[in-house]
C-alpha cells in the first residue's frame, strides 16, 4: 500500500499538486517535492513518524505576524481538529498564490492532504510570509524575468564564474530545488548531483557526471543529462551574450521524445530479429546462416582453423504430412529443432532451419571426428524420441545426415563448396537406406 502511494505521490507531482499522507495517529509516512516547494518550512525538517502538530508549528511560526505568536497553541489545535474532521476542501493565501487543500479520509491507514494552486495572488501576502525576497541580480529586469518564467523549459543563468545567479520555475523543479535561493551561488554541476542526491543512481547518472566533466572542455555543443525517474534534459548553453558577461542555459525535458527513440529501437531489434529467424522453429533461417557461413569461412581462413557442416534431412517427411495432416507435420518440425537445440552446444556453433524439413549445423573449429560423433548422437536423439497424439498414435521419425569438413587449403575454395559435400553425403545416406551418418570424402 504504502508504495503504490509513495507512486501516486511522485505522479502528483508532474501536477503540481502536493501531498502529504498521514497515519491514523496522525503521525507523518510520506510527502512529495510539491509539498516541500508549496512549504519550504518543512524541507530538512519533517521526518517521517512526525506528529502533525510539529508540522503544523513550523507552518505557522512562518505565517503568523510576532503579535499573533501568542495564541500559536491555539492556532495547531484548530489546524489539528480540522485536519482530522475536514470534509471538504477549503481555500487560503499562500505565498504568491491562493491554494486549495482537501483531507480525505483512508480509514484504517490515516489521512491523505492534497493541495493545489488556484490563482496567482496580485497582492503582496507575500510580503507577509516571506519578508526575504529574493534579490535579481544586476542587469535582469523585471520583465525580462516575466519572459522568461512563461517558458515551459528550464533556464538558468550563470555569472562570469559558473556560479548560478538565477533560475526560472521550470529549472527549478526539473532539478528538485525548493527556491531560488537554493541555487546559493553554487556551480551547475553541484545542481546536477544535488538533484540525485537520496535517488537511487544508475549508470546514467555516471555518464551525466562525464559529459559534464568532457563540457568543461568543449564547451558550447548541447548535450543530453539523465535525471531521477528516467527523465532526460537536453542542455544548450548560450556563453558571453549578456552584456554583464552572464550566459543563460536552457535545459529542456526531451523525457518524452527520449521514450519514443527507446521504443522505436527496440521494435527496431525486434524487426531485425524477424528478419533472420524461422517463424516455425525459431531457429534462424537460411538467409542468416548464409550470412554466418560466410564469415566463419573467412575466419577459418584466418586463423588457419577446421570448419564442419551438417546437413540433416527428415527420411519421409512427406509421408508423414500425408498420413497425419500438415499441422502434425508442422509439430513434429518444432520438436525437431527443440532438440537439435539442445544437441548442439558449443559456443559458436549455429542451428539453422535450411528450409522445409532440411537443418543445417555450422561447426567452427571442430574437426571431422568431432562432427561425425554429433551427428551420431543426434541420429541416435532422433530415433529415440516419441512423437504423436490421441489421433496419431506414437509416432517415430528418423533422419539422415551428411557430415563434411574442411580445413588448410580447401578453405581457398568458396564456401559453397562446404555445402555441395554435405549435400552430397546426404544424398548419400538416403540412397543407402536413409537414418544414418554419412562421411563426406575428399
Ligand atoms: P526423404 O526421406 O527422401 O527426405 O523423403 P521426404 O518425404 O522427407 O522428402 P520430400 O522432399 O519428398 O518431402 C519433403 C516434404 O516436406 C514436402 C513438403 O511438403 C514438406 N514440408 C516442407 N516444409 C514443411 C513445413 O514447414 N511444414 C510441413 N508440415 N511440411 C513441410
Ligand atoms: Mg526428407
Ligand atoms: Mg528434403
Amino acid at each position: 500500500m504504502i508504495s503504490i502511494l509513495r507512486l501516486v505521490a511522485v505522479a502528483l507531482d508532474q501536477l503540481e499538486v502536493a501531498v502529504c499522507i498521514f497515519d491514523t495517529k496522525d503521525r507523518t509516512l510520506l510527502w512529495n517535492d510539491t509539498f516541500l516547494q508549496f512549504f519550504p518550512e518543512h524541507a530538512g525538517h519533517v521526518y517521517v513518524g512526525e506528529d502533525y502538530r510539529e508540522n503544523l508549528r513550523r507552518f505557522y511560526l512562518r505565517r503568523l505576524s510576532e503579535d499573533e505568536l501568542s495564541g500559536m497553541e491555539r492556532y495547531i489545535e484548530e489546524g489539528l481538529q480540522r485536519h482530522q474532521h475536514q470534509q471538504r476542501a477549503f481555500e487560503f493565501d499562500h505565498y504568491d498564490y491562493r491554494v486549495r487543500v482537501a483531507s480525505l479520509s483512508l480509514r484504517a491507514f490515516g489521512r491523505i492532504r492534497l493541495w493545489r494552486k488556484t490563482a496567482p495572488l496580485l497582492t503582496g501576502m507575500q510580503d507577509r510570509i516571506s519578508p526575504k525576497q529574493v534579490q535579481l541580480p544586476n542587469h535582469i529586469s523585471a520583465d525580462t524575468v516575466m519572459a522568461l518564467e512563461s517558458l515551459a523549459d528550464g533556464i538558468l543563468m550563470v555569472d562570469q564564474q559558473d556560479r548560478a545567479v538565477w533560475a526560472n520555475h521550470a529549472f527549478l523543479v526539473l532539478y528538485g530545488l525548493l527556491n531560488i535561493e537554493s541555487l546559493n551561488r553554487r556551480m551547475f554541476d553541484d545542481i546536477y548531483v544535488a538533484a540525485w542526491h537520496h535517488k537511487q543512481t544508475t549508470s546514467d547518472f555516471a555518464t551525466g557526471l562525464s559529459v559534464l566533466k568532457e563540457r568543461q572542455r568543449f564547451s558550447g555543443a548541447p548535450y543530453v543529462l539523465a535525471l531521477p525517474q528516467d527523465r532526460w534534459v537536453r542542455v544548450v548553453e548560450l556563453r558571453g551574450t549578456q552584456a554583464n558577461g552572464c550566459s543563460y542555459f536552457s535545459h529542456v525535458d526531451i523525457t518524452d521524445s527520449r521514450q519514443q527513440q527507446e521504443k522505436l529501437r527496440q521494435l527496431t531489434m525486434h524487426l531485425e530479429s524477424l528478419a533472420v529467424k524461422d517463424a516455425l522453429t525459431n531457429l534462424v533461417n537460411r538467409r542468416r546462416f548464409d550470412e554466418v557461413l560466410e564469415s566463419e569461412w573467412r575466419r577459418a581462413l584466418r586463423s588457419e582453423a577446421t570448419l564442419s557442416l551438417l546437413m540433416l534431412d527428415v527420411d519421409h517427411f512427406k509421408y508423414l504430412n500425408d498420413t497425419f495432416g500438415h499441422p502434425f507435420g508442422d509439430e513434429v518440425l518444432k520438436r525437431f529443432a527443440t532438440l537439435l537445440d539442445h544437441c548442439v552446444q558449443r559456443a559458436g556453433s549455429l542451428v539453422a532451419r535450411y528450409g522445409g524439413e532440411e537443418f543445417a549445423v555450422l561447426l567452427p573449429g571442430t574437426d571431422l571426428p568431432g562432427a561425425t560423433k554429433l551427428a551420431e548422437f543426434i541420429r541416435q536423439q532422433v530415433e529415440g524420441m516419441s512423437l504423436g497424439n490421441e489421433q496419431t498414435k506414437l509416432v517415430r521419425i528418423t533422419i539422415s545426415i551428411g557430415v563434411a569438413c574442411v580445413s588448410g587449403s580447401e578453405l581457398e575454395l568458396s564456401s559453397s563448396a562446404l555445402i555441395d559435400m554435405a549435400d552430397r553425403s546426404l544424398y548419400e545416406a538416403k540412397r543407402e537406406g536413409r537414418n544414418r551418418v554419412v562421411i563426406a570424402n575428399k
